[in-house]
């Protein structure tokens, strides 16, 4: 692996076919894959990792907005994308562009239905979403009749999936909800399907839905942090591998004498003789403040080094008294050890936020 000599996130393809083929092994073999890729497939790189995940022939992509779903539709993909969150101004687009919205309530059902018939359709793949208890998009467990009849008395649609989301598959000490509301939509699924008279995919489960709630699965599952290397426990990251290094290097090392303050604010003051090196990573890089003033560490020849003072917005400061190292040496602010997981606790914040925010000035760099 070359050394970084700027700040990059490199991502690694082989750890993402081992995290795949790890989601694949926990499933039967009839059952489909959905990749997660919003938001930059979690800050790695959409295209670079869809185009991989098509040619291990995953079965669906969601994203969660149009723009997304078009960025996807631009660089070549042809697999089905879910898009999970769309607006109803889009939707002309949406079907220009073959992407399949989630439709969530009456209102853009309704509203999906117009421009699909307005735009000629016939059997537009749309995709219902129930509320089972995440209480955050989807039509009710009593609104199935509605759905149904909707979608019966117009040819401009099909509805190809149902689908819901859980709450709380990480934790488990809410398995008794999470197992309502496998229940429930269990329940939604069974009335959708001998209502309309055909049986729709059904997906329920995300990452740790799948590693946790076998019964889940149902016809298809959604991943996404499982995927980039990641689960919600040490136990789910048992397995998977991290996709993504985030790396910098040292710009400058500084002297600091007793008494002296580094970076803004002089957040930081120095009680001795202490030695720091600057790295240009920041705020707009994705490192926030809240890393800062002694939270957050990077690791330089593998040993810790804490950021001191206020996180800049193109640059940290880090203590490196006790660090042999010099300027233009590589440093990691998380990958393996510490991976992201690790790296976001320090901060009270979860991998998602972390890979998710690293902006896109980063170079990503696919090896
Ligand atoms: N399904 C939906 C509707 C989501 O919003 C998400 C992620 O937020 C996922 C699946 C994937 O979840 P995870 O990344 O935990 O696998």
């Amino acid at each position: 692996m070359p050394k970084a000599r700027e700040t990059v996130l490199e991502i690694d393809l082989k750890a993402l076919k081992h995290n795949y083929e790890y989601i694949k092994s926990k499933l039967k073999s009839n059952t489909k894959i959905l990749a997660v890729v919003k938001a930059f497939a979690y800050g790695s790189d959409a295209n670079e990792i869809a185009n991989y995940l098509q040619n291990l022939e995953v079965d669906y992509f969601a994203v969660a907005y149009l723009s997304e779903g078009v960025a996807l539709r631009d660089a070549g993909i042809k697999t089905p994308i879910l898009v999970l969150h769309p607006q109803a101004i889009n939707f002309k687009t949406l079907i220009e562009r073959c992407l399949e919205p989630s439709l969530y309530n009456a209102k853009i059902l309704n509203e999906f239905i117009t421009i699909a018939s307005k735009e000629k359709q016939s059997n537009y793949p749309v995709h219902i979403k129930f509320n089972t208890g995440l209480n955050r998009l989807g039509f009710g467990e009593n609104e199935v009749d509605y759905v149904v009849s909707k979608a019966s008395e117009t040819s401009a649609i099909k509805v190809k999936s149902i689908f819901s989301h859980l709450a709380a598959s990480e934790d488990l000490t809410e398995k008794a909800f999470t197992e309502r509301q496998i229940k429930t939509f269990k329940s939604i699924s069974e009335k959708f399907s001998n209502a309309i008279g055909y049986k729709p995919i059904l997906h329920l489960a995300n990452t740790s839905g799948i590693l946790n709630y076998p019964e889940a699965h149902l016809d298809m599952v959604r991943t996404g942090i499982g995927l980039y290397g990641y689960g919600n426990s040490e136990k789910e990251n048992e397995h998977l591998i991290p996709i993504a290094t985030l790396k910098s290097v040292i710009s400058q090392i500084h002297i600091i004498k007793k008494g002296e303050t580094v970076g803004y604010n002089r957040a930081y003051k120095s009680d001795g003789l202490i030695k720091t090196a600057t790295i240009p990573i920041g705020h707009a890089d994705g490192i926030g403040r809240q890393y800062g003033n002694k939270k957050g560490f990077v690791t330089i020849n593998g040993k810790k080094a804490l950021i001191i003072g206020n996180v800049c917005m193109d640059m940290i400061m880090i203590d490196i008294t006790d660090i042999d190292c010099h300027e233009g040496d590589e440093v990691i602010i998380f990958g393996n050890h510490p991976n992201a997981s690790q790296f976001a606790r320090t901060a009270n914040t979860i991998s998602y936020e972390i890979i998710t925010a690293i902006s896109q000035r980063v170079k990503r760099l696919i090896i």
